[in-house]
């Protein structure tokens, strides 16, 4: 055994460190950015500086030896105290005893691996839906390479993105636990944007030597210079990228052999369940910006970021961990290629209409393990006799799922039962070697199935005699002696012993030979003994060494499958997805939507898939949206508040995502022309992320919009322009609806609680107003109906809400009184307003009075043709708001320029 305490030769003799202090320091100066757990024993222990920081993070005490700060941590509960350390963003080098503690001079020790926050297997910090992404970022210029690999599941994703919208984007979909940046690159904003990102931990990785040279001059010759591209190649064993299909992509060539390298380095393996390198570009999905994924709650809730309340929480029923994280990856990236989302949908209704068959479907589909977190844990020499029995449990449902899907006609149906592969050697191996149930260790044996391997049953048997001998051994050594508190013992420094209390000392034989003095006992060995204790011991060592040695070889022969195993996993992912919509579909009564060629879009009786779901009163208020581009490209919605403008916008944005990923939706019936992105806004929302004032967001995200938008897309607009004055406000929202209306001709639903822009769209052709329609009546007062209907709302209800929430009656009173002051005042100063932008009209004092309206009309009648000032004397003036006015006004002028 080695000396302890550690240091403490080091204070007696200054200049001399104990040879484990050196090794202690040698080791820690490998890995100076990672706190290193040193194994001692049945401890890891941190010195000095990690000490202090683990001791804090950890709340565990901090001892001193010697002046050293030291703490320490068991052994068999490092996976709670990992867990902790990498959730506050630290890295933790593992270091352990890699030979016999028991023996003379200095035990060899080595780290085995890094754990980061990416990379934990700690099942408090895994969520088994859900993804455990590192990512790896290469900045250029206002590009960014984006490579992104779970180790836990052997996901390997590649991509360039353009931007920092782009980027938020990504990261929101990822939203990875870690992101490495090279060191040289690394631009403060980008590290302020990236740290901004919850949970998210960022570190400097140095890049490769030999591509600091290369950097600055990218060019079409890249590839071949690149020492990354070379990671790769290396990795994959393949001689160029072409097949991967990222050759165009220095970037991301760049991020991807950066996070390889590092994600070797940390795990200390070859990392050989990464076996593909899934290149994605942005264009390939139905675009959804950051604020988009936020706005809409697909994943998670706006309120605390969790599941509940999220589109994924009603539509994921999948059975498997690995459906439950496609699912997510599939509603975070909708498709846009009609013929794919056919396909799924196509799958989808096959299940729909034989709903026993999916129900057989899903029971065996049930069964199956999460095989990718069970291949990487065997992969990165993690696995247990557990994970192998998890393994063929899985397998085992494989031919009642491929039998299932015989008659399958869908496309996808019939590929995912191609794919499929029932393994039937190795199930068999996996039944022979291992018991059904065993323990979970791996080093301490005890889990290879009796016959499965001569030796070690002799040696097992071996072991069971001296055991019975030994036990035999004390009933005889008590007759012998007539010691009757005679005990045989055994520690793992003596062995076997037999112990014997003071008081019984006398009675001791001759053949005994003392061991140890305790202060009560004394310990003594005998020659046959330590006879049977060797041959126990050394059969139950070698059988230990045994098992392991064939766990190793039913490993190697699983990893040789592995391929195999991963497309079974792909396969069975994507079937429980397809189940899964079907049931949803059928239990919330939704329906398959039908895609259009050309750009139609019509919704009846469409509902809210969470609002409704979340009902229990199930008194969702179904709605029609329809676009075209006749007449109907904007909608403008009023309505008071809380009468379902905001929940309206959402439900049309999430029907159309969700017939997007292949899933039916929430209508009565749905034809939908393809849309390549949505976007949604919603006014004077906190965008703490960025730390910028809320107006100042609005408007940048109203650019991105405008410049980003197509005919194609769909846009959720909802009270923009309320984070500045009214005036500002209106003026903008009014500009926008324009620009949108004559230059980008999207589906758009804009809902306002500005009146004023109800006589814009009145004027512009391809918009048109609805409301929330509202009863008043005299018992009930003010009832929301949730029902759209078409036309403008004249009063906004404020005051009424403000009744029905209890506002004191007094107060409410007095409100009503300051809106009537109010709105005469702030109704002439609308007007104003808009007098500016018509041509032609002296904008002094108008429409003050009466007599100034007849006068401003008297002037502008100069310039109305015959027909239009017959009707405009037909119009009696004075009984006209100023507003109607002004449009009659302008009607009349129209038709007199025609
Ligand atoms: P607004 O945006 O007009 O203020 P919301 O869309 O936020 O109103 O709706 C307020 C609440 O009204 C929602 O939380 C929901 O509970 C209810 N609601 C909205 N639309 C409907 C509907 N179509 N059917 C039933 N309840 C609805
Ligand atoms: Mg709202």
């Amino acid at each position: 055994m080695e000396p302890l305490p550690l240091f403490s030769l080091a204070s007696e003799t200054p200049n001399k460190v104990t040879p484990m202090m050196r090794q202690y320091l040698e080791i820690k100066h490998q890995y100076p950015d990672c706190i290193l757990f040193f194994r001692l024993g049945d401890f890891y222990e941190m010195f000095e500086e990690d000490a202090k920081r683990g001791a804090k993070i950890l709340g565990i005490a901090l001892t001193h030896r010697n002046q050293t700060p030291m703490c320490g941590i068991p052994f068999h509960a490092v996976e709670n105290y990992l867990a902790k350390l990498t959730e506050h963003g630290e890295k933790v080098a593992i270091c352990e005893q890699l030979s016999d503690p028991s023996l003379p001079g200095i035990v060899k020790r080595e780290v085995i691996r890094v754990v980061t926050p990416g990379t934990t297997f700690s099942e408090n910090l895994l969520k088994t839906k859900e993804n455990n992404f590192t990512i790896a970022l290469f900045p250029k210029r206002d590009y960014f390479g984006l490579a992104s690999i779970d180790v836990t599941t052997g996901t390997f994703l590649v991509t360039e993105l353009h931007g920092y919208d782009e980027l938020a984007g990504e990261l929101h979909r990822l939203n990875p636990k870690e992101c490495i940046l090279p060191e040289e690159l690394a631009e403060e904003n980008l590290k302020t944007l990236l740290e901004a990102f919850s949970g998210l931990h960022v570190y400097s990785y140095p890049t490769h030597a030999a591509e600091r040279s290369a950097l600055p001059r990218i060019s079409s010759q890249y590839s071949e210079v690149s020492t990354e591209y070379e990671t790769l190649t290396q990795h994959f064993g393949v001689q160029s990228l072409e097949a991967f299909g990222i050759e165009k992509w220095p970037f991301a060539i760049q991020a991807a052999g950066m996070l390889l390298r590092y994600l070797k380095e940390t795990q200390k393996t070859a990392l050989s369940h990464l076996k593909r390198l899934k290149p994605y570009a942005l264009q390939d999905y139905m675009m959804l910006d950051e604020a988009t994924l936020r706005n809409l709650e697909l994943t998670q809730n706006a309120h605390d970021g969790q599941k509940e309340g999220s589109l994924l929480e009603v539509l994921d029923g999948t059975s498997t961990a690995m459906g439950g994280r496609l699912l997510k990856s599939w509603i975070l990236r909708p498709l846009t290629n009609r013929e794919k989302i056919e396909e799924r949908l196509e799958a989808v209704t096959w299940f729909y209409e034989n709903s026993s068959l999916r129900d057989s479907l899903q029971q065996e589909i049930g069964k199956v393990l999460d095989l990718e977190r069970v291949l990487s844990r065997l992969t990165l020499d993690r696995g247990t006799p557990r994970d192998l029995i998890a393994l063929k449990l899985s397998l085992l449902q494989i031919p009642a799922l491929k039998n299932s899907l015989k008659e399958a006609q869908p496309i996808r149906l019939k590929k995912i039962e191609e794919k499929l592969q029932p393994l039937p050697d190795l199930i068999a191996l996996i039944e022979s070697a291992i018991l059904d149930d065993p323990p979970l260790g791996l080093k301490d044996g005890g889990f290879i199935k009796p016959g499965f391997n001569l030796e070690l049953d002799e040696l097992r048997s071996l072991s069971h005699e001296g055991k019975n001998f030994i036990q035999n051994l004390q009933k005889r050594e008590i007759e012998r002696t007539g010691i009757s508190s005679l005990k045989v013992r055994y520690n793992r420094v003596f062995g076997y012993y037999i112990e014997i209390s003071n008081g019984k000392l006398g009675q001791v034989p001759e053949d005994y030979i003392r061991k140890q003095t305790l202060v009560n006992a004394e310990r003594f060995i005998t020659p046959e003994l330590k006879a049977y204790e060797e041959k126990v011991l050394s059969a139950e060592e070698k059988s230990k060494a045994l098992e392991y040695e064939l766990f190793k070889n039913v490993h190697l022969q699983i990893m040789e499958q592995l391929g195999w195993i991963q497309q079974n996993a792909e396969a069975i992912a994507e079937l429980d997805v397809l189940l899964n919509l079907a049931e949803v579909a059928q239990r919330n009564r939704y329906v398959c939507p039908i895609f259009t060629q050309d750009n139609t879009f019509e919704i009846r009786e469409g509902r809210h898939p969470v609002i409704e779901a979340r009902s229990a009163a199930n008194d969702f208020v179904p709605n029609d949206t329809i676009f075209n581009d006749s007449d109907q490209q904007i909608i403008l919605l009023t309505g008071p508040n809380m009468s379902g403008k905001s929940t309206l916008l959402r439900q049309v944005a999430l029907i159309t995502l969700m017939a997007q990923i292949g899933g039916y939706v929430p209508a009565k019936t749905a034809r939908l022309g393809l849309t390549d992105r949505i976007f949604t806004r919603v006014g004077a929302s906190d965008n703490l992320l960025r730390g910028q004032s809320t107006f100042m967001v609005e408007m940048q995200e109203a650019a991105h919009i405008l410049n980003n938008a197509t005919d194609r897309s769909l846009i959720i607009l909802d009270e923009v322009g309320r984070g500045t004055s009214t005036y500002d406000g209106v003026s903008i929202a009014w500009a926008i609806l324009e620009y949108l209306h004559d230059r980008i001709g999207a589906k758009t639903l804009f809902a306002t609680h500005y009146h004023e822009l109800i006589a814009v769209a009145e004027r512009l052709p391809r918009a048109k107003n609805f409301c929330v329609a509202v009863e008043e009546t005299e018992a009930r007062g003010v009832v929301f109906l949730h029902k759209i209907r078409e036309g403008g709302i004249d009063k906004s209800y404020g005051i009424e809400v403000a009744k029905l929430a209890g506002l004191p009656s007094e107060v409410v009173q007095k409100a009503e009184l300051i809106l009537q002051d109010l709105e005469e005042g702030v109704l002439e100063k609308g007007i104003r307003e808009q007098m500016k932008t018509v041509p032609g009209i002296d904008q002094g004092k108008l429409f003050d009075s009466a007599p100034e309206k007849s006068a401003l009309i008297t002037r502008e009648q100069g310039r109305l043709t015959h027909p239009a000032l017959e009707r405009l004397k037909a119009l009696d003036i004075n009984r006209l708001t100023p507003l109607e006015a002004l449009q009659a006004l302008e009607t009349l002028k129209k038709e007199g320029e025609k």
